[in-house]
This record gives structure tokens, C-alpha cells and sequence, in this order.
């Protein structure tokens, strides 16, 4: 090996080294935010490295990072964060549908394919294109561009394996022979593009960020083949690390909901919606700020367990403001974090980061529903899915078995929320019916403020 190509080889290996501290540190919301700078810094290495490496003609290079960095930018900025899933999506097909570039590019300059080459450049096209057109589905479907139920269609799963079948036997057909068989690769490309959409528009409801995060995982490995057939070594790495870590997280996910992974992509989960006035009825009790204020004052725990409404009213901050204020009261506070709560994986995490809420309140689930027998007030901040024991109790709820955080059980529960309706699952909450539970109607960060403003008027 060259002396260039062994300094190539080693900045590439501490890029790697940089990939997977900064995915390490990521498991931590104190270190997560740097753990992202160390990865980014890799990339930069890796991308550096590359362009000096390979001698290549930097002017389409240079207009393609200008063109790119300007509408990420403006992305970036005007994204609100509730529609980061969105976002995620879009990034996950532009990765699938650059390596299927990649892949198809490399194969047009240079027909002479090995049968290893030929089958990698075959998946990378093949795994590039489901994701494309799978995020492009997944994001219209978050966005309710498209309706964002499951569209179950009759014969679906046999259509499915059709195409799988086509893609294996089109695959060992331009193996053979790549030289001479240009028609098959693009039916490959065809194929998959087809592939993306019928397989991500079945699945629907509340099972849409598992979908995300798998395609995340074949954006990675679409991205590993097409390393292979540029003989890309820290693409290779690269691919192989978000491959594997968007599978780890889609079987975290997976747990979360407490659905295996075939039932996910092949349940048709939320095809069937509840009629408006379906699920449980009863009588509810609304409370005012003053109320609230007076259950609060009394308590010596209360668990904050946030949700999407947290998010889409920007609540964060004064439910940090409200913590404060119970702890000079002497109360002991928890925040309760679902694994899923919100629209993104870790989105309370963040928020309550953005808001500075100390790490050691942040209780897990699994930590919190043990002894919440014993918790006084649980404060529910526009989570109603999450919190919903139909998920416990009721088998033919289409949340059944996901676990929650269960509230229900705390000796009071406070319901912050606008209305009865219901979360995204679209099923009725049992829980607003309780004995035990209290709804303060309105908008979050209004309530949390109005509850702010009785403990300073009592001082
Ligand atoms: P839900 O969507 O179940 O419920 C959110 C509640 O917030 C609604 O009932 C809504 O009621 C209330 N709300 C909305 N805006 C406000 C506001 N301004 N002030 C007060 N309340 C408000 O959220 P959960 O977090 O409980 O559950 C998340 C759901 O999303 C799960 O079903 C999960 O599977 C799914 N999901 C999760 C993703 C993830 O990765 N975390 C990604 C995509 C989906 P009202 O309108 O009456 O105010």
C-alpha cells in the first residue's frame, strides 16, 4: 500500500473512531449535544479526506455543496420541532436516493461489473430506492400530505412478495451478466422505487416512527453497499453504523410499544379508526388554575409527564418554572419520559434539555410506574396516548399492549389539555373519566402560567 493511501486508510479509521464516540455519547442527554459535534467532525474528516484523495473534478462538487448547504440551512431553521420526524424523513430518502445515484452511476461509467460488485450495486439501488420513495411516503404520511392511515389494499402482502421475488431473480439475472444487461438494473431501480410505496402505505397510526427509524437503518445500508462498489472504506463504516443503529433503535422502539417488528409492517395498525362518540364515556371533572393550585400545594410528589401538547404549546419552560416553584415548596418533582411521547424518538428529552430541567429528575417508565402507587399528583401535559389504560385493559384497543406510563394509579392525576379529543392514536382516553383524575382544560403553557401566577399571588 502507498504512503497516500495508508494516510488516507488512518484519517479514515479515526473518522470511524470519531463515529462511534460521538454515538456513545449520544445514550446520554448531558453528553448527547457534543456527542453530535465529535460525529459531525468525523464526517468533516472523512468528506475532507475524500475530496483530496480521489483528484476529483471539484466544480459540479463545489456547486452540488453550495446548492445543498443552502436549502439544508434554511431547512434547519424554519423546521419547528414537532416536525422534525418529517425532516428525519426527507434526510433518510435523500440518503437512500443518493446511493442508488451512487450505485447507478458508478455501474454507467463502468459497465465491467465483478459478481460481488454487480450484486452490491444491485442492493445499494435496490435499498436506496425503498428508502427514497418509503421516506417520501412515511413524510407525507407525518405531514398529512396523504392521509395518514394504514391504506390496507386487498392481495397486499402477496403483492409484496411478488416484488421481492422480481427484485431477487432480476438481481442474479444482472449478476450474471451486468455487462449486457443495463434494461434489468433500471427494472431493479423500477422495482424498488414501486417496492417503497407499497410496502411503507399499509402502515399507519402510531407505528410511523418505527417506519422511520427502519428506513434511517436502510438509508445506512444502502449506503454501505454503495461503498462497496465505490471501494469507499469509511462509507463502508459509515453505512454499516447507521445501519445498525437505526435497527437497534427501530427494536427499541419496537419494545416501547411492546409490537414485534413483523407486526409493525404487516398489522395494517390504525387502517380502523374509532367513530367520533366510540370508546369510553362518563362524567368528567374540570378544575380551574385555582384548583390545581391547591392539589399542588398540598402534594409532597409530583410527576410531570409530558407529551406532544407539551410541544406543539411550547410549555417547556414554564413547566421547568412550575418545577422550580413546587421544589421551594418542599414537593419532590419528577418529569416521567415515555419512549415514544411526542412525534420523534427522545423528543421530551430534548425539550426538557432546552429547558434546563435537571437530568436526575427525569425518571424512566420502568422506573416510575413501580412506585406510582405512592406518587401524589401526576400533572399529564398533552400526553393522552402514552397515558391511555385501554393500552393495559382493553384488548381490542389498537394500542392494546403498548405499556404507559400509569398514571391512573398516582393518587390524583391532572389533565392539562384543550378538549376531549383524542391524541394520535385517535382512540378516547378512559383515564379523563377517572375518580381519581381532574381535567384543567386550555393550552398548555396558559395553564402551566395561570398555575405560576397562583403560587407567586400566594407568597
Ligand atoms: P398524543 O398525540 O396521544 O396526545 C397529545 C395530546 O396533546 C392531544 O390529546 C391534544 O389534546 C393535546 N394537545 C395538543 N396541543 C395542545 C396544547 N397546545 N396544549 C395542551 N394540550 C395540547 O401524544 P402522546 O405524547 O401522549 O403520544 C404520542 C403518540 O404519538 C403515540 O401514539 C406515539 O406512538 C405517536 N408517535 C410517536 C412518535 C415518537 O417517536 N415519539 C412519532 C410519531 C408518532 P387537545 O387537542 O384536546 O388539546
Amino acid at each position: 500500500m502507498s504512503t497516500s493511501a495508508l494516510a488516507i486508510n488512518f484519517a479514515y479509521v479515526i473518522s470511524a473512531a470519531l463515529f462511534i464516540f460521538g454515538l456513545k455519547m449520544l445514550s446520554s442527554p448531558a453528553t448527547a449535544r457534543r456527542g453530535n459535534m465529535v460525529s459531525a467532525i468525523g464526517m468533516l474528516l472523512a468528506v475532507v479526506v475524500t475530496l483530496f484523495a480521489q483528484g476529483l473534478d471539484y466544480k459540479w462538487i463545489l456547486l452540488g455543496m453550495v446548492i445543498g448547504s443552502a436549502i439544508g440551512l434554511v431547512a434547519a431553521y424554519k423546521v419547528e420541532m414537532t416536525s422534525m420526524p418529517e425532516m428525519v424523513a426527507l434526510f433518510n430518502g435523500f440518503g437512500g436516493v443518493s446511493s442508488l445515484l451512487l450505485a447507478w452511476g458508478e455501474y454507467h461509467e463502468n459497465p465491467d461489473l465483478s459478481v460481488f460488485i454487480a450484486i452490491v450495486a444491485s442492493l445499494s439501488a435496490f435499498i436506496g430506492g425503498i428508502t427514497f420513495t418509503g421516506s417520501m411516503i412515511a413524510f407525507g404520511k407525518l405531514s398529512e400530505k396523504i392521509p395518514s392511515k394504514a391504506i390496507i389494499f386487498s392481495g397486499q402482502h402477496i403483492i409484496n412478495a411478488a416484488i421481492l421475488i422480481s427484485a431477487a431473480v432480476c438481481t442474479g439475472l444482472f449478476a450474471a451478466n451486468p455487462q449486457n444487461l443495463y434494461a434489468v438494473f433500471v427494472v431493479i431501480i423500477l422495482i424498488s422505487l414501486v417496492f417503497g410505496v407499497t410496502s411503507v402505505i399499509p402502515i399507519g397510526g402510531a407505528d410511523m416512527p418505527v417506519v422511520i427509524s427502519l428506513l434511517n437503518s436502510y438509508s445506512g445500508l444502502a449506503a454501505c453497499a454503495a461503498g462497496f462498489v465505490i471501494g469507499n472504506n469509511i462509507l463502508i463504516v459509515a453505512g454499516a453504523l447507521v445501519g445498525a443503529s437505526g435497527i437497534i433503535l427501530t427494536r427499541i422502539m419496537c419494545k416501547a410499544m411492546n409490537r414485534s417488528l413483523s407486526n409493525v409492517l404487516f398489522s395494517g395498525f390504525g387502517a380502523i379508526t374509532q367513530a367520533a362518540g366510540d370508546g369510553p364515556q362518563g362524567e368528567i371533572k374540570p378544575a380551574t388554575a385555582e384548583d390545581v393550585y391547591y392539589i399542588l400545594e398540598a402534594a409532597d410528589s409530583v410527576a410531570f409527564v409530558p407529551g406532544y401538547g407539551l410541544a406543539v404549546a411550547q410549555a417547556q419552560h414554564v413547566t421547568r418554572e412550575l418545577g422550580d416553584l413546587l421544589e421551594e415548596n418542599g414537593t419532590e418533582v419528577m418529569y416521567a419520559i415515555h419512549p415514544v411521547a411526542g412525534r420523534m424518538p427522545g423528543h421530551m428529552n430534548v425539550l426538557l434539555a432546552e429547558a434546563n430541567v435537571p437530568y436526575d429528575q427525569l425518571v424512566e417508565m420502568d422506573d416510575i410506574n413501580p412506585r406510582m402507587d405512592s406518587v401524589d399528583v401526576c400533572v399529564v401535559i398533552g400526553a393522552n396516548d402514552v397515558v391511555n389504560p385501554a393500552a393495559l385493559e382493553d384488548e381490542s384497543s389498537s394500542i392494546y399492549g403498548m405499556p404507559i406510563i400509569e398514571t391512573h394509579r398516582a393518587k390524583t392525576v391532572i389533565v392539562l389539555k384543550r378538549s376531549m379529543n383524542p391524541g394520535f392514536a385517535g382512540i378516547q382516553n378512559a383515564l379523563f373519566f377517572a375518580e381519581n383524575a381532574r381535567m384543567y382544560f386550555g393550552d398548555a403553557k396558559a395553564s402551566i402560567q395561570a398555575l405560576i401566577a397562583e403560587f407567586k399571588g400566594s407568597d
